[in-house]
């Protein structure tokens, strides 16, 4: 247990120093059975808990409020690998075990585990699973949500659930995996996670493309669909001001391509033979090429090719930061829109704040879009971050409008309370707050959260 003030401080703001709170004490048990009597105590005494994985998290979910009273409870220490069976495909990992060690632990057994996202190295497999994480890979694997096959959770009154397990098959009623999964520790804390394993890609290839238009963008989605089936891998798309940006801002990186376009496709294909994956990739972009749906090309020959390919769209969060003020969104609507979206929500933002500078980018093939908007050139950084709400309001509004989600794969925390309170179904929120109720009466998990 820490209560030094210096100590602390990691785990007292997080990466974007958005939040930033304090706390009684950060406690760090060493496993599940410690984790459930950290609750029952501070059940008892009416003390809220702030779960907190590896702190990566965008949305404030893992950060205690300003009041001083509240305990970070931190799962790193659970950090054991309970067991790998590559005959069943399932792995079960304790919450505090790191995305990147899944990823090579999935590996050691000859089996790929395919969540990936920008924090893997130190984000963890708990927080994964309590915000539902998504990436780059959710168009041919699904989010954290559809990786879970089961999960052992330290409930507020200190008993322990566990729907741990490898079955692929157990319709037994209630889904309760998947009602902890998503719910940012408001429920229950993840204590460890029976996961999905897949067949090991051998190779994979990288092409990224220049595009006219999203609305190109669009028919290149679902012809690589057509032409690559599963193994089409991530879809991301990247506006010529983003990429632009990248190369302004990031050392070691260049265009890849000799001459400007408005935007770009990066796609990665995977196969399950040697060279499979760059033949799928090469014989599809040859055949957008004929079809008029790109004019220039270039294909990774190299895994370090691949990689520089890669840290373009990697950086384009990193090299907005360094442009100056920008106004985050991660939203998604339905796939076949996002032309539309990214067109309607350019108009009305150039009617509302002149000269700002939207840069959606990412995950087009899940309809996920981080819309964030850059500061107009040579604006005061403050006084554009101060209208912040102003501008989500526009955002969102058109997300509404277009039926789509105001958090894609970032979650609710605090930053989108309020929004989910005003957005979601009224019967859906009750039903959220009924169970809230149910398995947390005394609300001391992480209040303030979500609902
Ligand atoms: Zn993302």
């Amino acid at each position: 247990m820490m209560t030094n003030a210096a100590e602390m401080d990691a785990y007292l703001s997080e990466p974007r120093d958005l939040f930033r709170g304090r706390a009684l004490c950060v406690v760090k048990p060493k496993d599940a059975g410690e984790v459930a009597r950290v609750l029952a105590l501070c059940n008892e005494r009416g003390a809220a808990i702030v779960p907190q994985g590896g702190n990566t998290g965008l949305v404030g979910g893992q950060t205690p409020d300003m009041g001083g009273r509240q305990i970070v409870l931190s799962l790193q220490r659970l950090d054991r690998v309970r067991e790998v069976d590559p005959d069943s495909d399932a792995m079960t990992l304790e919450a505090g075990v790191t995305l990147a060690r899944a990823q090579e632990v999935a590996q050691s057994a000859d089996r790929y585990f395919p969540l990936s996202l920008a924090s893997e190295g130190s984000c963890t497999i708990g927080g994964n699973l309590a915000t539902n994480a998504g990436g780059v890979h959710v168009l041919a694997y699904g989010a954290a949500r559809d990786l879970a096959l089961g999960v052992e959770v330290a409930l507020a009154d200190g008993r322990i659930l566990s729907t741990l397990g490898k079955l692929r098959k157990d319709n037994t009623g209630y889904n309760l995996t998947q009602l902890f999964v998503g719910s940012e520790g408001t429920l229950g804390v993840i204590t460890a996670a029976t996961l999905k394993l897949f067949p090991r890609p051998r190779s994979r290839a990288v092409v990224f493309l220049g595009l006219d238009d999203p609305g190109k963008a669009l028919t290149l989605l679902n012809f690589m669909k057509d032409h690559a089936g599963p193994a089409l891998q991530a879809f991301e798309l990247v506006p010529r001001i983003g990429l632009e940006m990248v190369l302004r801002h990031m050392p070691a990186t260049r265009d890849p391509l000799s001459a400007p376009h408005p935007w770009y496709a990066l796609i990665e294909t995977a196969g399950f033979a040697e060279g499979e994956a760059e033949r799928v990739a090469t014989h599809s972009f040859a055949q957008a090429m004929e079809a008029g749906l790109t004019r220039d090309a270039t294909i990774a020959h190299s895994l370090e090719q691949a990689q520089s390919l890669w840290r373009l769209r990697e950086n384009l969060s990193e090299a907005q930061k360094r442009e100056g003020g920008s106004i985050k969104h991660d939203i998604s609507v339905p796939i076949d829109r996002i032309p539309a979206f990214i067109a309607e929500a350019g108009e009305r933002i150039a009617a509302g704040f002149p000269g700002a500078r939207p840069v959606p980018f990412g995950h087009m093939g899940d309809g996920n879009l981080h819309y964030n908007v850059s500061q107009p050139i040579g604006a005061d950084k403050a006084a554009y971050l101060a209208r912040w709400d102003e501008m989500s309001e526009i955002v969102h509004g058109l997300v509404h409008e277009y039926g789509g989600s105001i958090s894609a794969e970032h979650g609710i925390g605090r930053l989108k309370r309020q929004l989910l309170a005003r957005t979601k179904d009224p019967a859906a929120l009750d039903v959220m707050r009924a169970l809230k109720k149910t398995l947390d009466p005394r609300g001391v998990l992480n209040p303030g959260k979500l609902l």
